[in-house]
């Protein structure tokens, strides 16, 4: 089998001005300092912070990543930000398809597999997010939903170096409720099925990750659950103690 690495990222989403995102990238960054980590750290601050908190960053290993991409490399779309954009400030990672895009912007999986497209072509490493609606696992279709997902959001020539899978529930994310841990391995299993029968062996080295509400108190035992390669964390990456414990749990 092969090995993967744990990824913990941290997804700030609409949070942070100046101040406190400086003061909670300083106090990530002590925490990673002169560690010596197990697994893989991305921090995803609002665009506005970039280059605010790169340097905070700079001696450790800990990676930048955007929030969202659009899927053209520049021109007239106000507001957006490109890909290339995100590479030049300093980002590693970009994440796409995050269900608030999805549902706050209308954006299809045809949309997010745009912006793997550009992350790629960008050298960014691209964070799929999947995930089904309460109403969808209560009519028993999480697996049929999240293949679809996987499959339709998938740029070609995914691969471990450039792609991570996100799995997040919708119902779970800001919720304080998660699956049970054999529900979280039964749709990673799943994810992993499909992403063999999409990309082959390219998917062997693939992350998959778990989103929604994790926290330090469960960390490390949704970590520990077969075929989950790492967390998307939103509302405890936002201090520097909770999220360092998860990273922790990953190490
Ligand atoms: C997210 O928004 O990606 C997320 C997982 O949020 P939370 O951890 O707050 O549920």
């Amino acid at each position: 089998m092969a090995e993967r690495r744990k990824l913990i990222a941290g997804n700030w989403k609409m949070n942070g001005l100046r101040e406190d995102g400086i003061a909670l990238a300083g106090g990530i960054a002590a925490k990673a300092m002169g560690q010596d980590l197990a697994c893989d750290v991305v921090v995803c601050p609002p665009t506005t912070l970039l280059a605010k908190i790169d340097r905070a960053f700079e001696a450790s290993t800990v990676a930048l990543g955007g929030q969202d991409c659009h899927a053209a490399e520049k021109g007239a779309h106000t507001g957006d930000i490109s890909a290339e954009m995100l590479h030049d400030a300093g980002c590693r990672y970009v994440i796409v398809g995050h269900s608030e895009r999805r549902t706050d912007h209308g954006e299809d999986s045809a949309t997010v597999k745009a912006k793997a497209v550009a992350a790629h072509r960008a050298g960014l490493t691209a964070i799929i997010c999947v995930g089904e609606t309460g109403e969808q696992r209560d009519a028993g279709q999480t697996l049929d939903v999240i293949a679809q997902q996987v499959v339709a959001s998938l740029p070609p020539n995914a691969d471990g170096a450039n792609t991570v899978i996100a799995y997040e529930p919708v119902w779970a994310i800001g919720s304080g409720r998660t699956p049970t841990l054999d529900e979280i391995g039964a749709v990673h299993g799943h994810i992993r099925k499909t992403l063999a029968q999409a990309c082959g062996t390219a998917a062997d080295r693939m992350r998959v990750l778990y989103g929604g509400s994790v926290k330090g108190a469960n960390a490390a035992e949704i970590l520990a659950v077969e075929a989950v390669d790492g967390a998307l964390v939103g509302g405890a990456s936002l201090k520097a103690d909770d999220f360092w414990q998860i990273v922790t749990a990953a190490s």
